[in-house]
């Protein structure tokens, strides 16, 4: 498991910061990690030649699976903050206990509950590499007090390109109707209300970041349903 698995677009990083090269470090992985491993780089090649097909100019990003904490190109990340993407670097951050926690403390098991998570992720390359990225970027910094609803525009717009790809999936047989189920349950296990609720804070919509579950269910399904990334306006 040193280094490169699959197609060569997933690294495996981490295993602790601080002391020791972190290129040359290697992630130890148990036999069901590495089952997931495999499972997540096929998801991610199969993502990568959707995109390809409906977005000409698409280069690939880079998934890193990292243990507790890595560098990124957009500075450390550490397990707590979930699953990200880096636009500096254009690669994607899962943390391997991810997966754990999305089945048990967020009761959403299951294959495509984890392939949409990176599909999700692979949607915010989608939106750097279109420039959606960076104009959200502008537009925040030239209204603060619009900061919050445009991420929740710009995060349920990466739910619906998770859905374009899972309607990609479904044309070509490889989704059955229990998939789209472990997907919008998922979505719905993430939503910012779902979470703050978790936490025991009450809910504040007002401080969303990614959008409720209601939201994120309704815009996976958008795009699970038409296949059609134009279909994504969330703007
Ligand atoms: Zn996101």
């Amino acid at each position: 498991m040193g280094g490169n698995v699959g197609s060569g677009s997933v690294g495996l990083g981490g295993g602790g910061l601080g002391g020791g090269d972190l290129a040359s470090d290697e992630l130890r992985t148990t036999p069901e990690e590495e089952e997931l491993v495999d499972f997540i780089s096929f998801v991610l090649d199969d993502l990568q030649a959707t995109w390809r097909e409906l977005l000409p100019g698409y280069r690939d990003a880079t998934l890193v699976l990292f243990r507790d904490a890595t560098r990124s190109g957009c500075g450390v990340g550490q397990s707590e903050m979930g699953p990200f993407y880096c636009g500096a670097d254009e690669q994607v951050y899962i943390d391997l206990s991810f997966y754990a926690e999305l089945r048990s403390q967020f009761g959403a098991p299951g294959d495509f509950a984890q392939a949409y998570v990176l599909a999700h992720e692979i949607g915010h390359h989608v939106q750097t590499l279109t420039g959606i990225s960076d104009n959200v970027r502008q537009r925040q910094e030239a209204d603060p007090a619009s900061r919050n609803d445009l991420s929740v525009r710009q995060e349920l717009q990466a739910d619906c390109f998770a859905g374009v790809w899972g309607y990609s999936t479904a044309q070509r047989g490889n989704l059955d109707p229990d998939d789209v189920e472990e997907g919008l349950r998922a979505a719905a296990a993430i939503g910012d209300d779902r979470i703050q609720r978790m936490g025991g804070r009450g809910v504040h919509p007002e401080s969303f970041t990614h959008g409720s579950s209601a939201q994120r269910v309704e815009w996976l399904r958008r795009g699970l349903e038409s296949g059609d990334p134009d279909s994504r306006d969330t703007f």
